[in-house]
């Protein structure tokens, strides 16, 4: 039985529909990243699961039980919020023991508790502390821990780690993830950062104007992106348009007036198709490849980022092929060159 299910739920705010019949479930222990671009409907969708907007339409439920009526404070979720919302005029012992003190337990239970709560966070002399003069790392530890102290049947997690620079992002993205497989909770965590969600998630729902696109695991989503949406919004892609032609007796991509690609196996059977290939996925070479995949061209430019370089080829189309070579060679190597004529080759199965 899944630990959240989301079926159908809709909403809308005057007349602009948000949230469009959507349906989600996350199994037990499961960490899933809701990724979609700024306004797509995320945080709205996250509001309905925590209690804080109610569903037009639709029903979530908490395992076997139906929560869609059921109030904020009784659902047993704990939610850190895009900007932490900590309480400015408490300590951060007494953000932290928020959530028990309205459940009514004893006073030894919630110092326990709160004690437990900071260790997990790795904030355990912080207590007593302001948390007005807390960096931005150790706050998003609070609301971690505030979130977590109820022991919650699910997290949820609005852009957790939006507001900290990218270093810090990087090191929390690491202890969050292993906090939650530590602690094993089932998490849904909203985020609009695709490297986030690649790198935490066990599985990411792609959202885009208020639907969910795809949800697969992080490599599904990378390496088959369902639609046009997808295959942009997550990484970088070459996109091309062609025309499938007969060539030889066999199926053909035809993309330009010279060039004639090879179908992948797993093509779906069209008149025009979007041709989608990560720039991983091409490589540059003296000679050609196997006919089919392989487009002469000349360098235009060239731009070097220290562990992988990013070649844009000329292959006579409106723009140029975007090459990733990483930079594996001697450091003596010159590199590709502006103005190089080359060979992009490629693996038709990853087109
Ligand atoms: P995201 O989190 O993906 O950026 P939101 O769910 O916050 O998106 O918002 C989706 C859309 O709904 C936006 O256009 C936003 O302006 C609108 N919206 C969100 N909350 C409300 C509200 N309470 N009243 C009116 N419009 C809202
Ligand atoms: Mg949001």
């Amino acid at each position: 039985i899944a630990a959240l299910s989301v079926h159908s739920v809709a909403k809308s705010f005057g007349g602009a529909r948000v949230v469009k019949d959507v349906s989600l479930a996350i199994r037990p222990g499961e960490f899933i990243s809701l990724l979609g671009p700024s306004g797509c409907g995320k945080t709205t969708l996250l509001r309905m699961i925590a209690g804080l907007e109610m569903p037009d339409s639709g029903t979530i439920a908490l395992g076997d039980k139906d929560i869609t009526g059921v109030p904020v404070w009784q659902r047993n979720i704990g939610v850190v919020f895009q900007n932490y919302a900590l309480f400015p005029h408490m300590t951060v012992a007494e953000n932290i023991a928020f959530g028990l003190r309205t459940r009514k337990v004893s006073r030894t239970t919630i110092e326990a508790k709160v004690r437990d709560a900071l260790k997990l966070v790795r904030l355990d002399d912080f207590g007593p502390r302001s948390t007005e003069k807390l960096s931005g790392g150790q706050k998003q530890r609070v609301a971690l821990a505030r979130a977590l102290v109820t022991d919650p049947k699910l997290l949820l997690l609005d852009e957790p780690l939006g507001a900290l620079d990218r270093k810090l992002r990087e090191q929390m993205q690491v202890e969050l993830k292993m906090l939650q497989r530590e602690i094993g909770i089932t998490t849904l965590m909203v985020t609009h950062d695709q490297e986030e969600a690649l790198t935490l998630s066990d599985r990411i729902a792609v959202m885009s104007d208020g639907r969910i696109l795809q949800d697969d695991s992080p490599k599904e989503i990378y390496e088959r992106p369902r639609d046009a949406f997808v295959a942009d919004f997550i990484g970088m892609s070459n996109l091309m348009q062609g025309k499938v032609v007969e060539f030889d007796g066999k199926k053909r991509i035809a993309i330009s007036e010279k060039a004639v690609l090879e179908l992948p196996p797993d093509a779906i059977s069209a008149a025009h198709v979007s041709i989608f290939v990560r720039p991983e996925k091409l490589s540059l070479d003296e000679v050609p490849g196997a006919a089919g995949s392989s487009l002469p061209g000349k360098i235009v430019h060239v731009s070097y980022s220290g562990s992988v370089t990013h070649c844009f080829v000329d292959v006579g189309l409106q723009k140029p092929l975007t090459v990733l070579i990483t930079n594996r060679s001697s450091r003596d190597d010159e590199g590709p060159r502006v103005g190089q004529p080359i060979w992009v080759n490629w693996d038709a199965r990853n087109i």
